[in-house]
């Protein structure tokens, strides 16, 4: 589907309470093209990339960040295209603990990794790597200043906040770089997945008030029941929502303690409880 004279988008066959109606995979370019976040290494998926392609050169495949609905068809999409992978760098994780979110594309080896404001560019594009770490540390988003537009990743979405999963997923990260985005002046930004975004900086600063919400009603809850499990605070916070995404807001409640903790506001009081300070 061609969203403006620059941006198409695939959307793959991979629909979950995670990826909502699947990951949206962006071509960007008329003739020499770029390819944002390939998607899960489907043949289906390839089979429809490459129709969309339709025989024009691709220049550059990026990835906002390794979790398996995004990377895992950079590799042969690269063999198919012959382009080469650039973007994100690949993640180590130090732990196997939880993974709330899609677990991490260990295979992930790119061609090039960019670092913050780096740029890719074709004849009727440039892309500038905006680091945005948070949902995971390796994330980027990626800035197309022919249209003004943002390709954000998992980092905004256009149907729900996104999941920050410790210990790779990290508050405290995840909203300076929110803030980083408030500061731009981006007109839409094309999310991997839900909708484009119009207006994006207003649901930016939406999204970050909302974390302050559950920030408060974690402060609050932990006044008020003493001593607490992150269970608990979820099933008290969480009313209403689907019970398949609660180890998700498990993982998202932690990741405020984590950043309370580190703001001398809350603490770990043993037994995976927590304690105001
Ligand atoms: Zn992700």
């Amino acid at each position: 589907m061609q969203l403006s004279p620059l941006v198409a988008r695939v959307l793959a066959p991979n629909p979950s309470p995670f990826t909502y109606t699947g990951t949206q995979t962006y071509l960007v370019g008329t003739g020499t093209l770029a390819v944002i976040d390939p998607g899960p290494d489907d043949p289906d998926h390839l089979a429809a990339l490459m129709a969309a392609v339709d025989g024009r050169p691709v220049l550059a495949i990026l990835c906002t960040h390794t979790h398996r609905d995004h990377s895992p068809a950079a590799r042969p999409l690269g063999v198919m295209t012959g382009a080469p992978v650039i973007g994100c760098a690949p993640l180590t994780l130090d732990d196997d603990g939880p993974r709330a979110d899609a677990a991490f594309d260990a295979d992930y080896r790119p061609d090039r990794i960019l670092t913050d404001a780096e740029q890719v560019a074709g004849p009727d594009w440039t892309l500038e790597a905006v680091a945005t770490p948070g949902h995971t540390s390796n994330h980027l988003c990626f800035a197309l200043p022919q249209e003004r537009a943002l390709f954000t990743g998992d980092h905004v979405m256009g149907w729900s906040t996104s999941v920050i999963s410790p210990p790779d997923g990290d508050m405290s990260a995840y909203m300076r770089s929110m803030q980083r985005l408030a500061d731009r002046d981006d007109v839409i930004y094309y999310p991997a997945h839900g909708d484009p975004v119009e207006s994006p900086q207003r649901l930016v600063r939406g999204m970050m008030g909302h974390r302050k919400q559950r920030e408060g009603q974690i402060v609050r809850f932990l006044r008020r029941h003493g001593d607490s499990a992150i269970p608990d605070m979820v099933a008290a916070m969480y009313k209403g929502v689907d019970p398949r995404l609660y180890p998700a807001a498990g993982r998202s409640v932690l990741a405020h303690l984590i950043d309370l903790d580190g703001r001398g506001v809350a603490a770990p009081a043993g037994d995976g409880r927590w304690r105001i300070v």
